[in-house]
């Protein structure tokens, strides 16, 4: 019973460390949330959904800057009109973010060519922009780029093969993205984007 009690308050202090810890971690995850204003969502939503805009597909990079009070604002952005289903882009700005636009899809769900362009980028993720919706990944810090991109695409391939259900499409693709630890949030037209950002340059 005497030695018991002794193995008590050490793992009582090991709890405690654990627990600050953790809690750290959360709130540093909390400042380093960036966030797009509606106010500048409706331009994007505008790129989507106007019927002469969305013809085309649109691609560019977020530059986001810390304020004094630590909040991550939107700073600028710069946007490149491509072609009905391709375009190219190449960074000119110190940027946090891509994004692109898939006017033709018929679901908000990044193409294996996006993932594979995704993850041999510096960027910490891209936001995806399909009739007004915006789909925010975030990539994991480290991956086996070879095994995702081959587990993604043969989903993608089985899917297309089955006539899969849009609702499929993006719970099969999520299903993958989460195991590989991206970070995967969708936003409705009009609502406040928040990244989970690493770092802020
Ligand atoms: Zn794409």
């Amino acid at each position: 019973m005497k030695k018991r009690i002794t193995i008590k308050p050490k793992s009582k202090r090991y709890k405690k460390r654990t627990r600050l810890k953790g809690f750290k971690k959360r709130v540093n995850k909390k400042k380093n949330i960036a966030t797009i204003p509606p106010k500048a969502r409706r331009i994007f939503d505008a790129m989507t959904t106007d019927k002469e805009m969305k013809k085309q597909e649109v691609a560019g990079e977020f530059d986001f800057e810390k304020d004094k009070q630590g909040k991550i604002k939107l700073q600028k952005w710069n946007t490149t009109l491509g072609g009905e289903d391709e375009i190219e882009f190449e960074s000119t700005i110190d940027s946090e973010l891509d994004f692109h636009s898939h006017p033709e899809s018929d679901v908000l769900i990044f193409s294996t060519t996006d993932m594979d362009a995704i993850l041999n980028d510096k960027q910490q993720g891209e936001i995806l922009f399909r009739m007004g919706e915006a789909l925010v990944l975030v990539r994991p810090k480290k991956i086996n780029k070879e095994k995702f991109l081959k587990e993604y695409d043969k989903k993608l391939w089985e899917l297309n093969t089955r006539n899969a259900s849009r609702k499929d499409f993006v719970k099969e693709l999520s299903f993958i993205l989460k195991k590989y630890s991206f970070k995967l949030q969708k936003f409705k037209k009009g609502k406040e984007i928040k990244i989970p950002l690493r770092r802020v340059v």
